[in-house]
């Protein structure tokens, strides 16, 4: 008989052909087989939000991988496994989260309804996000200090809502007095508390906030007055130890208009950025979305949609919605054929592609550079960052073939070229750093227009 390890890896090596690379990666690559006996195999998870997780959503493949492996009945647990010998208790399985976390939050404040749908088991965790993904996570189980403020940023419509929402829904369960409201309702609040001048009320109301949920803070860019009143707020929690996420449509430099010191205070803790999904993570999100609705897509609908919507994660189901309502209206089946008509108008919406000088000025501007030394040849680490990192958006933004790319940076070797192109895109798994800049960069390319001082935007 193998041991409970052996099977577990066997069991592992099926279970990764049959649910998508993201969420084997996320979810069942750090789990282990620990027993078997009376029919029912433990499984070892890091935390107990995996083990729900996989309870709720992978239950009954991992029972029928497991039977298939074993060759008897059996049933599952989930232990969590924090090192080769030490075990807890299993996990009681708890199905429901709502109830509960509604009525703590009603005690205490009457902040908006969490949105039910958004939790950590519906996001569909790619490249783009895992990095905020896994904070927000870090955050919800751990609240660890070095994690606070959590900035999460990303333009619209990639879930940073989501996830933020995710995380209340997971402290509110623990009995934590968590305040989630956006920026906007903040400041509403702030002006009816002020009218009624009752501005220690205001403050009170905040008082036993355990975990502050604040949602699209660039809002307050040029509302100085709640800008001050969100900063004492800010270092009042802060130094009580509370939990602060902020969200915001750009990173904390490039919030035009905010106060300095609000500005360094959200800078210190952790900025994770959202990029927008990459072709894998549309797919499955596609798939998933269509699962939910107990619909069965063929796959060539679903590859097509990925393919054509490039957006946001919003606008990619808004146009699986699209299509699901177009052949339901026709009463026909959704055929490529009809995917294709019901996208006709939004395939015609491909982005303007990025002009390459503007990215030379705005990495070069990044970096404190000016373009003249990205295109000389220069070849200290800063300069060959910055221009690795040039050659990679004038790729993937504006489309650039090799030789316009050697052009534009001087006549450089094609192979040198590709070679850098390909280095960055490796990078941008691996290294938070560089996903970081290149994310920053790719939010200023968003606001910037040509004529405006690029240098600004850096204070460089
Ligand atoms: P944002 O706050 O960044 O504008 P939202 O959190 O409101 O975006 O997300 C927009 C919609 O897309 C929501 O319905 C959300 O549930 C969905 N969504 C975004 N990212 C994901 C994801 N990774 N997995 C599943 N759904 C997602
Ligand atoms: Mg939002």
């Amino acid at each position: 008989m193998k041991s409970a390890r052996e099977i577990w890896e066997t069991a592992l090596g099926e279970l990764q052909v049959q649910i998508t690379k993201p969420n084997f990666d996320t979810w069942l690559k750090d789990t282990i087989g620990l027993s078997y006996d009376n029919n029912c195999f433990t499984i070892g998870v890091p935390n107990a939000f995996v083990g729900e997780w996989l309870n709720n959503r992978l239950r009954s493949l991992i029972i029928k991988t497991l039977v298939s492996i074993i060759g008897e009945d059996t049933d599952i647990q989930f232990s969590v496994h924090t090192g080769d010998h030490s075990i807890t208790s299993p996990i009681p399985v708890s199905q429901t989260d709502g109830g509960l976390s509604s009525r703590v939050r009603a005690e205490v404040f009457s902040s908006p309804r969490l949105n039910p749908k958004y939790t950590f088991n519906t996001f569909i965790v790619g490249n783009c996000n895992r990095f905020a993904y896994s904070a927000a996570l870090e955050v919800a189980e751990r609240r660890a200090e070095h994690y606070n403020p959590l900035f999460i940023c990303s333009s619209t419509g990639l879930g940073k809502t989501h996830l933020l929402q995710a995380i209340g829904h997971i402290t509110m369960n623990k009995r934590l007095g968590t305040l989630y409201l956006t920026a906007e309702q903040f400041t509403n609040e702030f002006i009816r508390f002020l009218k009624e001048d009752k501005n220690e009320g205001f403050r009170n109301r905040f008082r036993s906030v355990q975990v502050l949920l604040m949602d699209d803070i660039h809002f307050l860019s040029g509302k100085g007055q709640i800008q001050e009143c969100f900063l004492h707020l800010f270092n009042e929690l802060y130094q009580t130890n509370a939990q602060i996420v902020i969200t915001s449509d750009r990173p904390p430099k490039l919030i035009p208009l905010l106060n300095n010191k609000l500005r360094s205070r959200f800078e210190w803790g952790l900025i994770a950025h959202i990029l927008p999904p990459e072709i894998n993570t549309r797919l499955a999100i596609l798939k998933t979305k269509a699962e939910e609705r107990g619909l069965k897509i063929q796959p060539e609908v679903l590859q097509f949609l990925a393919e054509k919507v490039q957006g946001s994660v919003r606008e990619l189901v808004g146009a699986l919605n699209c299509v699901i309502a177009y052949a339901q209206t026709n009463k026909t089946n959704l055929s490529l054929c009809l995917a294709t008509e019901a996208l006709a108008d939004m395939t015609t919406q491909t982005r303007n592609a990025t002009a390459p000088n503007l990215i030379i000025e705005l990495v070069a501007g990044y970096f404190g550079l000016t373009p003249e030394v990205l295109m000389g040849r220069e070849r200290d680490s800063k300069t060959s960052l910055a221009r690795q990192i040039a050659i990679y958006l004038m790729r993937e933004e504006s489309h650039c073939t090799l030789a316009q790319i050697s052009q534009e940076l001087g006549n450089r070797d094609h192979s040198t070229i590709l070679y850098n192109y390909h280095k960055i895109k490796e990078q941008l798994k691996t290294e938070p750093e560089v996903r970081s800049q290149v994310a920053e960069i790719l939010q200023a390319l968003k606001f910037t227009t040509k004529g405006k001082s690029l240098w600004r935007i850096f204070g460089k």
